[in-house]
């Protein structure tokens, strides 16, 4: 795409857009009962077919007009985002495309070997994000639905700051009555690590988990359980529009951050784009339908109608279903949202 200074592109509400995840597989060797239940997800569920899903060099096309939108960020995810085949490559060229000075990754770290970490870096990773639910091996095997170690992804984390990331990240997610007694083994565990264990509120995102709001354990209770063994206060977000709330350890054990999804939206700061691995674009996590980019890509578009075509898009944005939820009958979004592991999170 010619070389052109970002145009400001900002939804109804004034929201920029300035980051985009992209799901580049809807496949996952992992069962999170709380993402791809076996029971939806098993034999017989209809994965995308590979020639539907995007080329490496499709996606690298859209993020260039995503680019010229304003995106700064990329965020590589999935489905589990290793399985995909030249994984490095994409992020090469991703990281070298002009305005994008930011690109990581979400993985559940089962594919991160120590090669796999060096390459990611030497392709321009800049930094990685695990999820992590639990610490022994029972309840982990019960929130993954499969048979692999802990030890494998607490190794995975290791190869990743042997080989240079930083800050690593971690995600757990939080559910009543399935892993809440994890809370704290995770946090001693990462307290004074230099990675940065995030609390995620466990989300209606999707169809297919059944979620019901008492079994969300809310950030507030998060901060309660671990304020009690270990001090805890709030610390100044690092900017506008940060996701997750930042808290630190009184006796500088590091920072731990909880994701208030349910109980605090924060859709008026939302900037994040969504890209199917498939081509559609989500504007929103809990949207209902995607947008077809694939179909005027392939039927030879021009770099100037694609952009037309995201900036159209974006100016009609009016998404806030967090700020929404409760006070619109289930109903009206029944079983039609788009599932996590299509678009990632
Ligand atoms: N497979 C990779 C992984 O697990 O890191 C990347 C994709 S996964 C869909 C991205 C993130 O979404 C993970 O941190 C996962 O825990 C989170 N997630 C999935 N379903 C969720 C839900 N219902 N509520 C909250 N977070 C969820
Ligand atoms: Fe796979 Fe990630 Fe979903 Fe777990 S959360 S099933 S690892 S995509
Ligand atoms: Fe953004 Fe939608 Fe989440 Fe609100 S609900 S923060 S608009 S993704």
């Amino acid at each position: 795409m010619a070389s052109t200074a970002a145009i400001s592109s900002v939804d109804a509400f004034g929201r920029s857009i300035r980051d985009l995840r992209i799901s580049v597989t809807d496949r996952c060797n992992f069962r999170c009962v709380y993402c791809m239940p076996r029971e939806i997800f098993g034999p017989g569920y209809a994965f995308v077919p590979r020639d539907e899903l995007l080329q490496l060099e499709e996606i690298v096309r859209i993020a260039k007009v995503f680019a010229a939108c304003g995106v700064k960020k990329v965020r590589i995810t999935g489905g589990e985002p290793m399985i995909r085949r030249n994984l490095e490559h994409l992020i090469e060229m991703i990281a070298s495309i002009e305005g994008i000075d930011d690109i990581s990754m979400t993985t559940n770290a089962s594919y991160l070997s120590k090669g796999r970490a060096v390459a990611l870096k030497d392709a321009g990773l800049k930094r990685i994000t695990v999820s992590l639910d639990a610490l022994d091996e029972e309840t982990f095997r019960t929130v993954c639905d499969v048979e692999f170690p802990v030890s494998r992804v607490l190794e995975g984390i290791e190869n990743a700051r042997q080989a240079g990331f930083e800050n690593i990240k971690i995600n757990a997610v939080i559910k009543r009555g399935l892993n809440e007694h994890s809370v704290l083994p995770l946090a001693r565990y990462f307290h004074g690590t230099g990675s940065i264990l995030r609390f995620i509120e466990y989300m209606d995102v999707g169809s297919t988990n059944n979620w019901k709001l008492d079994e969300v354990v809310s950030a507030r209770e998060l901060v309660a359980m671990i304020n009690k063994e270990m001090p805890i206060e709030p610390v100044s977000p690092n900017y506008r529009g940060e996701v997750a709330k930042r808290w630190r350890y009184v006796d500088d054990g590091g920072e731990v951050g909880f994701i208030t999804s349910v109980t605090e939206s924060f859709c008026g700061d939302c900037s994040r784009v969504r890209l199917s691995a498939v081509g559609q674009i989500y504007t929103c996590l809990f949207a209902t339908e995607g947008f077809d980019i694939r179909d005027p890509l392939r039927a030879g578009a021009s770099d100037q109608d694609l952009l037309e075509i995201v900036q159209t898009l974006w100016g009609k944005r009016e998404d806030r279903y967090s700020e929404l939820r409760g006070q619109i009958p289930v109903d009206v979004f029944s079983d039609a949202k788009v599932e996590m592991s299509h678009i990632g999170g």
